[in-house]
């Protein structure tokens, strides 16, 4: 059969689709990049926001009419959604016809087939520790945007934190690792297959193998810092990223064998969520914004030039113009090359839903932008001091809006464009002097 999946939301369903394209195709099928094509529609959803939801469900409820015109079309809805509403998902949209949670996706092609055999309508999701074993198909060199020499590893699913504000507990389940040895191989594969760069992907990546309920862990010990170092041995492997880490997973042992790798880069995603510290703790983040900077600090003692992105909640119930002005600082301080904002939302079921959505929209519109703001305006200040510096770069191929241009990025995760040269070859790493700083990337010459 013929199949397009559309994906919302975060990396680890970037991931996951991935993985079901990879198995789909062991199984026979096709993907295919048009709706109209398609002989099976599925849409990967997300939970994490309202709007994420609204819009997977607008997307589905607009193929009723494809549909209408196509009766032995199969439509699913996958993931973290499926998993929060189920049967009810069924009711909301009847052309559906199968809900499947994200403890269920490693059974998707039995139940593609069994759906065109006998057309019943299903919902599954019961959770299941198999996903996690059950999800190791690859689908790259596949004209998706990423380029070739990238791959991403699930390393753990589900989280045990249970921060305030999110839903992710409750529709992804307990956190459960993969085995070391199960994920090496799985990186020896894709290494051998080309990729270069590896993501490793988890809801707290840091906490891989600790089994789910040691926070903080205790210093000197840290089964993800033995991954790494593991992965690190792979001899063709160049690169090796990870997201997310809860900050207060970073003891000195991790510490210690990110800066003393050869592979992973100097580049840490550290979701803050908030700069105050009566936030923090009503969004039970088990840290302070001081507890914070020691991580940052410890991590820059260790690695001087370590690039950081972030995520952070404005507007969660109560927060206060002081509090705002504690992120806000606390922002600047750390100077976040990348942040990803997010205007607070609240999800039914998880704790804070219950509290009033009390800062106004309006609010929320105009924090967002100022952070916006400010980070463009520390991009660009970071980015004018790397001129006249030479950097490492992993090049990655033509510039999306310059094709004479090659572009590729540093391990601090900055984009570098260049003029290229005979036999430059998309995956390899390469020195590039620094000459010029745009807004959002860099400009230099191959060395
Ligand atoms: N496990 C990852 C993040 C998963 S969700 C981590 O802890 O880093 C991605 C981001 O969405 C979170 O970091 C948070 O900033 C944001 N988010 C989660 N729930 C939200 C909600 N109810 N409203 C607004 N943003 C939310
Ligand atoms: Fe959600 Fe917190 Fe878990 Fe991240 S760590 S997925 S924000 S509960």
């Amino acid at each position: 059969m013929k199949i397009h999946i559309k994906t919302y939301g975060c990396q680890m369903n970037e991931r996951d689709s991935e993985a079901l394209a990879g198995m789909l195709i062991e199984a026979g099928h096709t993907m295919v990049d048009s709706e109209e094509a398609a002989d099976v529609l599925l849409f990967n959803t997300c939970s994490v926001r309202e709007q994420a939801e609204r819009k997977a469900k607008g997307k589905i409820g607009y193929m009723k009419k494809l549909k209408a015109r196509h009766p032995d079309l199969i439509i699913g809805a996958l993931g973290c959604m499926a998993q929060r509403l189920g049967n009810e998902l069924l009711n909301e949209l009847p052309h559906l016809d199968f809900v499947l949670g994200t403890g269920q996706l490693h059974t998707l092609v039995p139940l593609v087939e069994s759906i065109r055999a006998d057309r019943k309508q299903v919902v599954a999701v019961t959770e299941s520790a198999e996903v996690l074993t059950g999800m190791r198909t690859h689908h790259r060199h596949a004209g998706s945007e990423e380029p070739d020499f990238k791959a991403q590893i699930a390393i753990t699913r589900g989280c045990n934190r249970f921060c305030s504000y999110c839903i992710v507990p409750y529709v992804r389940g307990r956190e459960i690792s993969r085995s070391r040895e199960d994920v090496v191989a799985e990186a020896r594969e894709l290494v051998a297959d080309g990729a270069k760069e590896l993501l490793l992907l988890g809801q707290n990546v840091a906490a891989y193998g600790w089994g789910g309920n040691v926070n903080p862990p205790p210093s000197g010990v840290s089964p993800f810092a033995e991954l790494l170092e593991e992965l690190d041995r792979i001899p063709e492997l160049l690169r090796i990223r990870f997201t997310s880490p809860y900050p207060t997973y970073f003891n000195d042992r991790l510490i210690a064998a990110i800066a003393g790798s050869r592979t992973v880069c100097h580049n840490i995603h550290l979701p803050l969520q908030s700069g105050s510290d009566r936030v923090l703790a009503a969004m039970n983040r088990q840290y302070t914004a001081t507890g914070y900077r020691a991580v940052v600090a410890a991590l820059r003692a260790a690695m001087p030039d370590v690039t950081f992105s972030t995520d952070v909640i404005v507007g969660f119930p109560g927060e206060t113009d002081e509090d705002f002005r504690l992120t806000r600082e606390l922002m600047n301080e750390v100077g976040y090359d990348n942040s990803f904002i997010f205007k607070y939302s609240p999800r039914p079921g998880a704790k804070s839903a219950a509290d009033e959505d009390s800062v106004p929209q309006e609010v929320k519109e105009e924090r967002n932008a100022l952070l916006l703001e400010d980070l463009k305006t520390r991009v660009a200040a970071a980015l004018r001091g790397q001129v006249g510096t030479v950097q490492e770069v992993l090049v990655e191929g033509t510039s999306p809006r310059n094709p004479e241009r090659w572009s590729g990025r540093t391990g601090t995760n900055r984009l570098v464009h260049f003029l290229p040269v005979a036999d430059l070859k998309p995956g390899t790493l390469r020195q590039v002097k620094i000459t010029r700083a745009g807004g959002v990337s860099l400009f230099g010459e191959l060395l």
